[in-house]
């Protein structure tokens, strides 16, 4: 007969079953997990070759495709992604990346919520490889914004709809070339251009990109200038022809000649390759009026966030870009750039072979969405 009592000792009974079972199950997966190690992450890489739609020429060489290196740390059965892109100029290499990467052993950390103490593992490694550390800590912060089911820029409190407009490059070329390579940049607002060979190619430049467009034009002379004198005059030259802003002008080690390029100077003067990271900023106070922070530089989004707080301090204006690299390192980038005056993340939208999507190019900007981490999918 069921009655009340045994109604009660059966439930208990079950009740207890239950909690035997899934407190067994648990044991078991976890024995499983140490076994395996499935509870800790893992890292995995592989090269990749990006394609260039055009060939690409800055001063001193042309190239038509980029090396990369993609990342991904494994948590938990959540999957963070990364990459390390290598313009060859830089000295890193696929074979240098995966060395690197070949000497991390992330299984000495508990979780990816070490977040600050694995990336200061890596970074003490070896000295430079910034684009090897760039991927691990991309993967890193996607790994743990999947996680926390957050977006970066989310976690850190920036507001999404402050993304500046991003520019478009347009390397050196022919006068035809460029004037077609202008005529296509329609969705752009803001064009970036590369200066820096000689004052009759930087000039055709400029007046062939004018003769079709007024757009605001960014001018980037990769360190091309070598004269303090010469380089104000170009200056004072392209103030009058709606260029907004000159990066590099001098060689990155020239910081006196520099300060008074800068005092002079009629347009804003940003460092690139005179900044590489967070140590570089204090010396370039009063010597530009602003930096270029790029992840493949920086070692990643850790220090990319502390240098926004220290460029601020100091009272220098920020900007934000890129390599020629797929969408995860764009987005990955695309979630500081609320913090930027400048944007310049066309990185992705300069290649054929792109693995990601991510934060997408509209209105004239790189729009961020509300996915977690880095806000990428596999295409
Ligand atoms: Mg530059």
């Amino acid at each position: 007969m069921f009655t009340r009592r045994s109604f009660i000792k059966t439930s208990a009974l079950a009740t207890a079953a239950s909690f035997v079972n899934a407190n067994s199950i648990f044991a078991q997966k976890n024995k499983i997990r140490n076994l395996t190690g499935n509870n800790r992450m893992q890292l995995t890489y592989r090269p990749y070759n990006l394609q260039l739609k055009h060939p690409f020429t800055v001063s001193g060489y042309t190239r038509t495709t980029t090396p990369i290196v993609l990342t991904e740390i494994t948590y938990d059965g959540v999957t963070g992604y990364g990459e390390a892109a290598m313009p060859p100029y830089l000295g890193e290499s696929q074979a240098s990346v995966i060395a690197f990467l070949e000497k991390i052993n992330l299984k000495q950390f508990s979780n990816p919520f070490e977040l600050d103490d694995i990336l200061t593992y890596v970074d003490k490694i070896a000295i430079n490889n910034t684009a090897a550390k760039a991927s691990v800590d991309i993967a890193l912060h996607d790994l743990v914004g999947k996680l926390m089911g957050q977006p970066w820029h989310a976690l850190w409190g920036y507001t999404a709809t402050k993304v500046p407009f991003t520019t478009f490059t347009i390397g050196i070329d022919t006068e035809d070339e460029v004037r077609k390579k202008t005529l296509e940049t329609g969705p752009f607002k803001v064009l970036k251009v590369k200066l820096g060979v000689d004052e009759a190619t930087d000039k055709m430049l400029i007046n062939t990109i004018r003769s079709v467009t007024d757009k605001p034009i960014r001018v980037d002379a990769n360190q091309g200038w070598k004269d303090k004198h010469y380089a104000l005059k170009m200056i004072e030259w392209l103030s009058e022809r709606k260029v907004e802003m000159i990066e590099q002008p001098l060689p990155k080690h020239n910081l006196e000649d520099m300060a008074w390029l800068t005092d002079q100077s009629p347009l804003p003067t940003f460092a690139d390759e005179s900044c590489q990271r967070l140590e570089d900023i204090l010396g370039l106070q009063g010597v530009f009026s602003g930096i270029n922070i790029k992840l493949m530089k920086c070692t990643g989004m850790r220090e990319a966030h502390q240098m926004i707080t220290l460029a601020k301090t100091c009272d220098l204006k920020l900007m934000i870009g890129c390599m020629t690299e797929t969408s995860c390192a764009i987005s990955a980038a695309a979630q500081l750039s609320p913090q930027m005056d400048f944007a310049d993340l066309d990185g992705n939208l300069l290649i054929t072979n792109d693995l990601f999507s991510g934060a997408k190019f509209s209105n004239g900007k790189v729009q961020l969405n509300n996915e977690p981490g880095i806000g990428v999918n596999i295409l």
